[in-house]
């Protein structure tokens, strides 16, 4: 295959939080068919609804492209229960199925063998290795990450990661392909990493920022304080509070990538204890109605008339312009502008290094207060943050 034209139907494995959203602005980008599915029809059915939803009410407020309609375009997405059928005509497939090696390894195993031979697979993983995901699919240069950030058909960032056996072509199909899944707030932002790392950009500076907030968490829960109290300290700034957005995305996918660090990077990302037994108990957030907040017809209930005044901003953009001088140092990104133009796109917030520049001396006696104060070794200021050397790096 050797561009976008080619590809004619687009098939999402995975109807759950993030494939119906996929599969909403495939829909969006004018393929000819779209493939949905699933484990169980009900899981799809739940999804095309969803789908149809936020189709009409971007129909109402004119945002559709132009001579789309929401019913014309659900005409074109297919519930497809049998993997087989489901990608048996597929030029382009993304998984969206749990953040499970396991899972995911077995998934592309069978993807590469029902598969037309031409089709690119993508995986939505947010924090796993490409080179891992495509070991078993017999296709490995057409193994690509495809990483979305929800909600995705209002946010531009999508990362693609290359793997070690990823081609040239398929990155730049997938770029095609990238491009043409529209955004709300503009043009798609599509960074490729070309060096493969857990977390790529933005989970890597995500993950160090929620391993405070699950300390923090469980700082507050010893102390009888509601989270929503940590909340309201943050959403005069943002519209969502950190543990909202965390019920919002699911706190399984949140605890999985803290599982997956905790082996690969360090002990210290270990999930919390409060995030531990929420998650054990099944109450994952949105999807189940329950998480740290009840969910009543998907908007969490949450007191923020007042506040904890607990939640250290600094100390939040401190973490993460440690982690992003460690991906200078490990080499992943050459620059630190990249890492601020990422977070942006994929966030809705600023990057770390822009105030960084000025705060990095005061950052780094707050990362030390922390570790002392944590245990967490893990977090204490690297050389590239200590010195200032990053600001000599913004390319
Ligand atoms: P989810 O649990 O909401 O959805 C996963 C879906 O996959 C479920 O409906 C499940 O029934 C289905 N499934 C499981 N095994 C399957 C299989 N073999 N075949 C077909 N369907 C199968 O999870 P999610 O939040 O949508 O996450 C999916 C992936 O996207 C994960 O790798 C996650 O890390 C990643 N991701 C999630 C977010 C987020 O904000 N939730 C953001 C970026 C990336």
């Amino acid at each position: 295959m050797s561009d976008i034209n080619e590809i004619k139907t687009f098939a999402v494995i995975g109807a759950g939080t993030m494939g119906r959203e996929i599969a909403q602005v495939a829909l969006m980008a004018g393929f000819q068919r779209v493939v949905l599915n699933d484990l169980r029809m009900e899981i799809i059915n739940d999804g095309a609804d969803y789908i149809f939803d936020g189709l009409k009410k971007l129909e109402l407020k004119g945002d559709l492209k132009k001579g789309f309609t929401a019913n014309g375009l659900m005409e074109k997405l297919e519930r497809e229960l049998g993997l087989k059928n489901a990608v048996k005509e597929a030029d382009f497939v993304v998984e969206a199925i749990p953040e499970v090696m396991r899972l995911k390894q077995d998934l592309f195993r069978k993807l590469g063998e029902f598969t037309p031979t031409h089709a690119i697979l993508a995986t939505n993983t947010s924090t796993m290795s490409i080179t891992e995901i495509a070991s078993k699919s017999g296709r490995p240069d057409k193994v690509i990450g495809m990483h979305f950030f929800i909600p995705i058909p209002l946010l531009r960032l999508i990362e693609l990661i290359r793997g070690e056996k990823t081609s040239n072509e398929t990155v730049t199909i997938t770029i095609q392909v990238g491009k043409q899944l529209p955004a709300l707030k503009g043009k798609r932002i599509l960074p490729v990493i070309e060096k493969e790392s857990p977390g790529f950009i933005v989970n890597r500076l995500n993950i160090s920022m929620n391993v405070y907030l699950n300390w923090l968490l469980d700082e507050a829960v010893k102390n009888g304080i509601p989270c929503g109290q940590i909340d309201a300290d943050v959403t005069s700034f943002q519209s969502m509070g950190p543990y909202a957005k965390w019920d919002y995305i699911g706190l399984e996918t949140i605890y999985n990538t803290h599982k997956y660090f905790e082996k690969v990077i360090s002990p210290d990302f270990a999930p919390g204890k409060t995030l531990t037994k929420l998650v054990k108990e099944g109450n994952l957030g949105r999807k189940t109605g329950k998480g740290l907040y009840q969910w009543i017809e998907r908007k969490p209930i949450v007191d923020t008339t007042k506040k904890a005044g607990l939640f250290n901003f600094d100390l939040f953009f401190a973490l993460q312009l440690n982690e992003g001088c460690r991906l200078l140092e490990e080499g992943i990104v050459s620059g630190y502008k990249i890492i601020d133009d990422t977070m942006l796109a994929g966030m809705d917030m600023p990057g770390p290094f822009a105030a960084g520049k000025r705060n990095y001396k005061k950052w780094t006696k707050l990362l030390d207060d922390f570790v002392e104060k944590s245990g967490k070794d893990y977090f204490k200021p690297c050389e590239l943050m200590k010195s200032g050397g990053f600001l000599k790096m913004r390319k």
